[in-house]
């Protein structure tokens, strides 16, 4: 299995690490021929403004939006959240893929609680809870019938979704260091999740 992990900005050294960790092939994708022969693709957390305008500098927006389109399996974290939504609740958040059928706000916890983890009742990764860490995160405001929410904050915040082989996650996953959402997403890939 290979999967590529979009590397034009943000955290995308943490996810190789793991994926390999977890005895995948897993390469940086940066130009539009890194994109064949990939099972799928991480778009990893970072600044989203910054990582959709390298997407079009680059000429990988077009390409991701296809695959994106095409239900191609695609983890989005933090930014690649943001970068997957259909919608974002931000004027100057320039059009990304608008794959998911989510609205997600960006910085949706404020200045003030800048980073944390949480522990979320996950059911998709077992019984066990899942410690999240949130670092300036979205949240999904609202979700259509075709996405199934995966987890929630206490407070009831939608902080991860699927829909079909989409996946996203409002938190970093590749800093926790529990690699149950990564081996969740590869089963999305195999077909068995
Ligand atoms: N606040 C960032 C954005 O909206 C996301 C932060 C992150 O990926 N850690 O682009």
């Amino acid at each position: 299995m290979s999967i590529g992990v979009l590397a034009l900005q943000g955290a995308f050294v943490e996810h190789i690490e793991i994926l390999k960790r977890l005895g995948v092939q897993a390469t940086a994708v940066r130009r539009p021929e890194d994109l064949k022969d990939l099972d799928g693709i991480i778009i990893p957390g970072g600044e989203s403004t910054s990582i959709v305008n390298l997407m079009q500098t680059s000429a990988m927006l077009q390409p991701l939006k296809e695959l994106a389109g095409a239900d191609f399996p695609i983890l989005g974290t933090c930014a690649g959240m943001v970068c997957l939504a259909r919608e974002v609740a931000d004027n100057s958040y320039p059009p990304g893929l608008a794959a998911m059928d989510i609205v997600v706000r960006r910085n949706a916890f404020g200045r003030q609680v800048d980073s944390f983890e949480a522990k979320l009742a996950f059911p998709a990764l077992g019984e066990r809870p899942y410690p999240a860490v949130f670092i300036r995160a979205p949240i999904v405001e609202s979700t259509a019938a075709a996405v199934q929410v995966l987890a929630r904050l206490n407070d009831g915040s939608v902080v991860a979704v699927r829909q079909g082989r989409l996946l996203a996650t409002a938190f970093h996953p590749e800093l926790s260091a529990d690699i149950r959402l990564h081996r969740y997403f590869l089963k999305i890939v195999a077909g068995s999740g």
